[in-house]
Parts: C-alpha cells; structure tokens; sequence
C-alpha cells in the first residue's frame, strides 16, 4: 500500500483551532476520551470473540498509558478490535460516522455497554498534542496495519505500519502549551479522576516499593482501576464492609459515611449507583458535588446538580446511567423526560431507604437523627413528595433527649396541650441554657418541650403546622404560660387607658434602647415573676426566616419587639405600684381642645398646652421609675431571665444587687 494523502472530512476548513479552544473547556479530558475508546475497542473484542466473530487468540486484554516525559510523548496502546485503512478513513477521516451506532446494531444483544457517547471523542487528542498518530492492526483476518497520521492541520497521511499485534496504539506529540501532561503524577492523577472505574483493566507506570531509603520502581505494571466496582454487582452479594470500604476508597479523607443506598433499576430507565449520607457536622462544611456521575463506568462528570434534585447532591457517590444525555445544555438536561424519572427514583429510593431504616434500626437511626436532620429538613422543604414519605420517618427531639416520630409526639402531648381552639400546641426551645427559665416553667405545668435547634427549624416549624392538622407550635418563651397554651377563655386584665400609658412610660423608662416594647399589665397569680418578657411567635418568626433567606424585607429591618407582662398580682409590683401613686402627683385636668371653628394656630397652640401637660406628667413618671431601685431589679431580673442583660446594665444590675442585699441584711 502506497502512502496516502488526504484531506479530513469535515466543512470548516481547519476544525484543529476550533476544538482546541472550543469544543471543550477542559482539556484534561482528552485522555478520558483516548483510554475510553481503548477500553471500547477491547470490549469490542471480547464481545466478538464470546459470539465466536473472532476466532483468534485474544491474549490479555489491557489498555497501557505510557508516558515519554522528555520528548513529551504520550501513548495508549490497546488490544482491541483495531481497525482497517477503511475503517481509519470511515471512522477517523469522516467525523461524523462513528462506528458505535453500527457495532450496538450487530451486537446490541450481548453487550449492553458499549455506547460512544462522546461524539468528537478521538479528536480531543488535538487539543494537547502538535501531531496524533494511529498505529492499528484490525482484528479481521488478513487485515493489513496501517499508521494514519496528522499533525494538526487538516492534511492527513496514512500509510502501511509495521504492527504485527492486534489492536491500536495512539501516539499523541504534546504540544508545548500542555506541557503539563508530559508529567507522571499529572496523567497519573488524570487517570484516577477519569479511568478509576473503566471495565478493562487500564495500566500506567510500575508498582512502586520502599527500597533503600526511597520508592523505586518494581516489574510490575501498575494498574490504576478497579474493573468491576460494586455497584455492578446485586446487593445481595454485598456486606456492609463493602459498602464502608467502598466509601473509603472513593473518598479516603472523610468520616465514615451514616447510610447508604444501593440504587439498581433496568426499566424504565438503567440505572446503578450507590449513594451515602456523610455525615455533617455543621452546614460549613456540607460539599455538594460529591455524587460521580458515570456512564458504563467512564467518570462523566461530579457535577449532578440538574440530575438529582438539588436538596440530594449532599448525598456522597456514584451514579451510573447509559440513559443520561450527556452532550446536551443544562436546560435540555432539566426537561429531558428520562433525567426527570431518574430524579423522581432516586428521591424515592432516598425515602425508601431511610423508612427502612426507621422501621428496622430504629435505635440506630435516632443515633444517627441529629446528624441527618439538617438533611432532612432541607429536603422536606424543598421537595414536595419527599417531604410526604418523610413526615413518616421524621424524629423530633425533646429536651430531654428523648426522640419521637410526629405521630407519636402528637399523641403523646395531645392530652396535656391541647388549646381551648382544639389546637395541639408544641411547646419548643432553641436553645436550652438561653431559654431554661421558660423551660422549667413548662415543664412545672406538665408540659414537653422539644429542642429545635438546626438552622432551617423556624421554616421547618412553618411547615410542620401546614403538613400536621390543628397542630401549632409556640416557642416556649414566646408567652407567659397561660397564654401559651390556653385552656380556656381568660379575660385579661383591663387597664385605663391612662393608667396603661403610665405603666409603659415606667418600664419604657428603665429598659434598654433600641428595641420595640409593648407593656402591659396581667394577672398571672402572686407567686408568678413580676415582669416576664416574651416574643411573639409571629414576629420572631417571621424575623428569623427573612433572615435566613437573606433579605432585608420588611420584617427584617424591624428592631426587635418585645412583649412586657407586668404582673400586677405580684407584690413587689403592688408595692411599685403604691409607691409610684404617693410619688406622683396626678397629671391633672388637660386644657380644653380648640373648638372646631378656631384657627389653624389656635388649635396648634391648644394641642401644644395639652401634649406639655402630658409630658410634664412622664416626666415625672420617668423620673420616679429611674430612682425606684427595686424597678430596676425587677425588670434586670426579667432580662437576666431572657439572656438580655449585657454589659454595663449587667455590671449595674450587679451593683445595686450588692446593694440591694446588704441593705436587706446588714440593717
Ligand atoms: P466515538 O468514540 O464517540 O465513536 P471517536 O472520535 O472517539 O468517537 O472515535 C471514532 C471511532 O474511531 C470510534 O467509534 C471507533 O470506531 C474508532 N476508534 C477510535 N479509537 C479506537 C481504538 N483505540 N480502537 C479501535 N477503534 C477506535
């Protein structure tokens, strides 16, 4: 056979500078695409050989990397099919053919697996190399070896070769921009991303041993992927150990995982994988983008995000679909009708999973509860029919550390805190030392308080009353007592307008700025505390989760409001009261209101007189509540309460304190 020369077939006039900066945004590929090709042509051959197509002797089927640092030149050498000077032309000069379609028609019944899936595969070689050469011997009897050559232009040569083996060996002449792969722990850390998991046993450089005082290179060839990995094979056949070594070897860095989830389905969709819950310590440290996406073992990318519905890719593993469109744009991806089913599944799965394991491990799952908790939360928020299954298996934790499904725990409180409105009322706590004066108070009355301490609780909370009928939950210290759970219809106190207006103006006088207070007096029973100071559910609520969504709407740029119940019951406060009518003189008759016929600067002045008379008043009112020290102590004492006393009002609360009790004491 004479040389050859031809022209590639394609339009543009030169592709070479179009893949180079085009086609793929990441070059490392290419080697995936090389060894993946090898990995195909030798399973070709097996296939062949097992259907009796191929009658020769197969000898060991492997695929070698080799690396000529120096000269920059890469290999990789298979014992494949190999391909004829027409296949060359067909397959090689004609882009657009690939044989792959061709192959699956005539075997499509023995091999499954042997799809091209990355179209211009072959040709990512140019992005790193200054010339590509192929070097093949076909399978077919009294094929002729053939070396097709080009060095980046269109032009290609192809002439006889002197390969007497069968199968290809590509020869890619790095050009000096990609330098960096003419480096061994490049390729070879290349090669543990891409080929880790390829069906064909893929070879680079020797095993190494420790020998006087460094690593030197053994006879033996180092093989650099595990060629049945265990999501190939039936769960049945499987031990937990696996599993956990599996883990371990895909990320050898991490914690041991808390479950995991062999998915394994061949309709309506093929799908394989396994995936594992990490366990998260805090939400810092959750890494989305650990789920491997595979195709028939080759590594296709570990960014799943349009596959998996967004609350799962903090699920750690691998995933293996043939039915995953791989060439296709993000938006394609999301409203292809096969991504959406296997996304569907793997939620599913997802769920099955963890009833299972609620159901069967039950001690081992609550065990586990705190760390999958954010998890779950998460999910439920985000996804509708994962958050139905999960109302099943979700656990609530009481303060005691005692866990409950949402069935049982509504049961088990119905009785003791259900509202005169027939509402089921969950008491709750965020955070046990901050909140244990309310803590305490509900449990004195025989209530449960659970601990909804995970960042998401305040939307999860939200959701729980829309999913549970007639129940509610009310932050423990979000009311008095009485008013968190009512029993029955309690007239409140009724207080003149007047007398009201006096009793904020006192309590306004000693409590801290910056916050909103709405004061007000009740009857809570003479052995309660003085003053007790809440927030309401709604507004802390609502402040929370715009906070959480990062806006700063409305309720968000709020100051914080805060509900002041003086108990007029108590006896120090009655005594307040008592001093504070002796000290005060009253405010007296408010001059007249302008008739409406007077002028605009009569009724000015008017209104004028009235509002001096009324500040003079709270005036006074102020000035009588900053000198009642026993005030000052009362309200500190309801701040102290509601972890609200800082800094210099903590030092002067200490102070008078000191006072307070030598005074008592010592005279
Ligand atoms: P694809 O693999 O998607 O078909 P490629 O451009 O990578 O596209 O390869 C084109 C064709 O060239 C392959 O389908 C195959 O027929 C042939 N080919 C490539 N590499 C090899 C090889 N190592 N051995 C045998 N045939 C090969």
């Amino acid at each position: 056979m004479a040389q050859t020369n031809g022209k590639i077939g394609v339009t543009t006039e030169n592709i070479f500078p179009v893949i180079k900066q085009f086609l793929y945004s990441d070059h490392e590929i290419f080697l995936r695409e090389i060894v993946a090709n090898a990995v195909d042509a030798s399973q070709k051959v097996k296939a062949l050989a097992s259907s009796g197509d191929f009658k020769g002797e197969l000898g060991e089927i492997a695929v070698r990397v080799d690396l000529d640092e120096e000269n920059k030149i890469l290999t990789v050498t298979d014992r494949g099919i190999g391909m004829t000077e027409e296949e060359v032309d067909k397959y090689i000069n004609q882009i657009a053919f690939s044989s792959a379609g061709e192959f699956l028609e005539k075997y499509k019944d023995q091999i499954g697996s042997i799809i091209g899936h990355f179209g211009l595969g072959f040709y990512s070689s140019f992005m790193v190399s200054k010339k590509v050469t192929i070097d093949t011997l076909s399978w077919k009897e009294g094929a002729k070896a053939v070396k097709w050559s080009c060095d980046g232009t269109p032009e290609y040569s192809i002439e006889p070769s002197e390969k007497t083996d069968r199968g290809t060996v590509i020869t890619m002449y790095l050009d000096d921009d990609s330098a960096e792969y003419a480096k061994k722990e490049r390729i070879s850390s290349l090669l543990s991303k891409y080929c880790k998991f390829m069906p064909v046993p893929v070879y680079f450089g020797k095993e190494q041993e420790w020998k006087d005082g460094k690593y030197v290179d053994t006879d033996k060839d180092k093989l650099i992927n595990d060629i049945d990995p265990i999501w190939t094979k039936a769960p049945s056949s499987l031990k937990e150990e696996d599993y956990m070594k599996f883990y371990k070897a895909l990320y050898p860095m991490h914690d041991e995982p808390l479950f995991y989830i062999h998915l394994n389905v061949d309709y309506p969709f093929n799908l394989t994988g396994i995936l594992y819950f990490p366990k998260i310590k805090e939400r810092m440290a959750i890494e989305k983008n650990k789920i491997q996406l595979y195709c028939n073992q080759m590594f296709v990318t570990d960014h799943v995000e349009n596959i998996v519905p967004e609350f799962l890719t903090l699920l750690h593993g691998v995933i293996d679909s043939p039915d995953i469109p791989l060439n296709v744009s993000r938006s394609y991806l999301q409203s292809d009708s096969n991504v959406k089913k296997i996304s569907t599944y793997i939620t599913k799965k997802v769920a099955d999973r963890l009833q299972e394991i609620f159901d069967s491990e039950r001690a081992a799952f609550e065990k586990k509860w705190d760390n999958i908790k954010l998890f779950i939360e998460y999910g439920m928020l985000s996804d509708e029919k994962f958050c139905d299954s999960a109302m099943n298996f979700t656990l609530v934790k009481n303060t005691d550390g005692k866990y409950f499904s949402l069935e049982d725990y509504r049961k088990a409180v119905a009785d003791n805190q259900t509202d005169k409105d027939k509402k089921t009322v969950c008491l709750y706590a965020t955070d046990v030392d901050a909140q244990y004066p309310f803590i305490e108070a509900a449990r004195n009355r025989g209530y449960d308080v659970l601990l909804m301490d995970c960042e998401l609780d305040s939307h999860f909370v939200n959701l729980l009353e829309q999913k549970m009928q007639d129940v509610r939950f009310a932050r423990v210290d979000s009311d008095s007592i009485d008013n968190l759970i009512p029993k029955e219809d309690r007239t409140r106190l009724e207080m003149k307008e007047d007398q009201r207006y006096d009793l904020e103006n006192m309590f306004k006088a000693v409590l801290p700025e910056g916050n909103d207070y709405f004061v007000n007096g009740d009857t809570l029973g003479e052995g309660s505390d003085p003053v007790l100071i809440t927030q309401s559910e709604f507004m802390r609520r609502y402040r929370e989760m715009s906070s959480l969504s990062g806006g700063m709407n409305f309720y968000g740029e709020m100051p914080n409001s805060y509900n002041i119940t003086v108990n007029m019951d108590n006896p120090l406060i009655s005594k307040i009261m008592d001093a504070a009518k002796a000290e005060i003189k009253p405010q007296g008759e408010l001059p007249a209101e302008a008739p409406e016929s007077a002028s605009d600067d009569e009724k000015k002045a008017a209104r004028e007189k009235r509002e001096a008379v009324r500040a003079a008043h709270r005036e006074d009112v102020e000035s009588f509540a900053k000198g009642n020290e026993i005030l000052h102590q009362v309200i500190d004492l309801a701040l102290l309460a509601n972890g609200m006393l800082k800094g210099k009002a903590l030092s002067d609360f200490i102070a008078r304190s000191k006072k307070v009790v030598s005074d008592a004491y010592l005279k």
